[in-house]
This record gives structure tokens, sequence and C-alpha cells, in this order.
């Protein structure tokens, strides 16, 4: 225990107090929200960066509290993994994601595939793939137009990585890494792992056109990728240099606020019309 004093030790038991104290207001909000349907996504157009063409979309979860306003899910996600709320607000997540592709392909606005955050918590549910397989049927969406993005970490905190994201393999889902890069995972691992396409971390391509080491792990994870029967795309892309630079080395796909932030549904619709391929 801490504690040289006893006016330190009571100061520092006073801040986890309120810690906790504040974590449970938060808590409470955030079941609240679940129960009340306070959430919306928002879609961030994934192109192919050659092309310009619209390839389908990440969707992204906001949470618009009443009195609060949007909160953003940084603040709101690590809460919901560590109290287990993941669990029903992903669920509403992928719904949403499959019934509003579903809308727009049968609108359509074409062959776009909808990328969707999976958390661990999410993975560890005995009944994920039952819960998967549902909202499927239910929305009626095809799973080759669905993807998980999965961060580096599951795959050591998660016991049986393999078999699940092969039961997700099976049900006809892609599966990307998400964030790749920033993670532990050893290489050799990789192609051990039922994944198809790697998602290069936004951080390397922030200054791929002015640093080095940012070009030559780019270029690692092409040739990698490549070597192995891999798809990358590269988020965070914000800049016309950065296009150049990722489509030299052979990157074909990637998103970020050079072509759109994230979206509201409305405003994606305008986004695709505007991107039609000619
Ligand atoms: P992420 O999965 O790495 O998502 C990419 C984040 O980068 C998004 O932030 C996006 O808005 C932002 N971004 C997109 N383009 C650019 C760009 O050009 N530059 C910069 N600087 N940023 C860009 P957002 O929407 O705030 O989401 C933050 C994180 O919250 C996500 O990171 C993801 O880990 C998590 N998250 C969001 N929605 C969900 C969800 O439905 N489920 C789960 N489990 N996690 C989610
Ligand atoms: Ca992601
Ligand atoms: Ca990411
Ligand atoms: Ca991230």
């Amino acid at each position: 225990v801490k504690g040289n004093g006893k006016n330190n030790f009571s100061v520092f038991n006073e801040s986890i107090e309120h810690q906790s104290f504040e974590r449970r207001i938060l808590e409470n909000a955030l079941r609240k929200g679940i129960k009340e349907r306070q959430f919306y996504l928002e879609y961030q157009p994934k192109l192919n960066i050659c092309t310009n063409e619209v390839i389908g979309m990440e969707a992204l979860v906001r949470w618009k509290h009443p009195d609060l306003g949007t909160i953003p899910p940084m603040k709101f996600i690590p809460l919901a993994e560590s109290t287990g709320l993941i669990v029903p607000l992903g669920e509403w997540v992928l719904r949403e994601s499959c019934r509003q592709t579903k809308e727009w392909q049968d609108k359509g606005y074409g062959p776009l595939s909808v990328s969707v955050n999976i958390s661990v918590r999410q993975l560890e549910e005995p009944n994920f793939i039952e819960q998967v397989h549902k909202i499927l049927k239910e929305t009626g969406l095809d799973p080759k137009w669905l993807e998980f993005e999965v961060t580096e970490s599951i795959f050591a905190d998660l016991k049986n990585t393999v078999s699940i994201l092969q039961e997700v393999r099976k049900l006809g889902i892609q599966i990307s890494v998400d964030d790749f890069g920033t993670g532990y995972s050893s290489l050799s691992y990789i192609k051990h792992l039922p994944i198809d396409t790697l998602k290069v971390d936004q951080s390397f391509v922030k200054d791929i056109h002015v640093n080095q080491e940012s070009q030559a792990i780019v270029l690692a994870v092409l040739n990698l990728a490549k070597t192995i029967g891999l798809n990358v795309i590269a988020e965070g892309i914000e800049l016309e240099e950065h296009v150049s630079r990722l489509s030299e080395r052979g990157l074909l796909f990637g998103q970020g606020y050079y072509y759109s932030k994230p979206l509201r549904k409305e405003a994606f619709e305008e986004f695709v019309n505007n991107n039609a391929v000619v």
C-alpha cells in the first residue's frame, strides 16, 4: 500500500473513490443510453485510391447524450469494454451496419462492403457466432460484404483466437487486422491466422511523406501481405502526398480525411453519388 504519512494515503484513497464514482455515473448513463437508443453510426468511405471508386465504409459508433451532447468513442468504448456493455452495444452496431448496408445495396448504391469494429470482449461471448448468424439472417446481408476489424491485441488476449476467427470466416465474413504495426504480433504468426486484410495504422501514414522509417514500415507491410496473399488498406490518409507515396508503393485501398471524414447516412449517400465510377 502507498503511504508516506497518513495524509498522502487518504488523498490517494479519495481520488480512487472519486474515480470510481465518476465511472459509475458514466456506466449508468451508458446503460441507459443503450436502452434508450442514444447511439448512431457514421460511415467513413473506403476507396480504391487509384480510381477513387468507393469500395465500402467503416461503421463508427457515436453517442448522442441528451445533456452532454456527442461523446466520442474514445471516451466510452474503453468503459463499455471493461463493463461488458460493449456486448449489447456492439450487437446493435453490427445489426445496424448490416441493415444499412443491405438497404444501400437494395437501393442500387453498388457493391459496398461494410467494416465493423469488434472488441475482444464480444468475441469471448459464448454465443457470439450464433448472434452474428442471426443478424445476417434477419438483415439479409450477404456475409461476403461484411468485414470485422479486430486489433492485434486479440492474438494476445483471446485464448482461442484462431478457432473463433475460423468460425467467423466459415460464415463468409472477412477479417481485417486493425491498427496493424502498433501491436506486438510476430510476423510469422500472421501467416497461420485466418485473416484477409492488414489495415496499416494511421501513425505510419501520417508522416510517410517525411519519415523514412514510416516509409520502410509501410513497404514491409505491403511486401509481407503480397507474399502471404493478404489485402492491405491504409487509414488516416489526410494529404495528397500521402496518396502519392502510398500508391507509388503499390497500395490500392485507403480511407481518411483527405477523402472524407466519417459521415452520417444522408451525407454518405451524397458522397457515393458524387464518386460514382465513370
Ligand atoms: P479506429 O477503428 O482505428 O478508427 C479510426 C479512427 O480514426 C476513427 O475515430 C476515425 O474517425 C479516425 N479517422 C479517420 N480518418 C482519419 C484521418 O484522416 N486522420 C485522423 N487523425 N483520424 C482519422 P473515431 O470514430 O473517433 O473512433 C475511435 C476508435 O473508437 C476507433 O478507432 C475504434 O477503435 C473505436 N470504435 C469506434 N466505433 C466502434 C464500434 O462500433 N465498436 C468498437 N468496438 N470500437 C469502436
Ligand atoms: Ca477500425
Ligand atoms: Ca484503426
Ligand atoms: Ca485505433
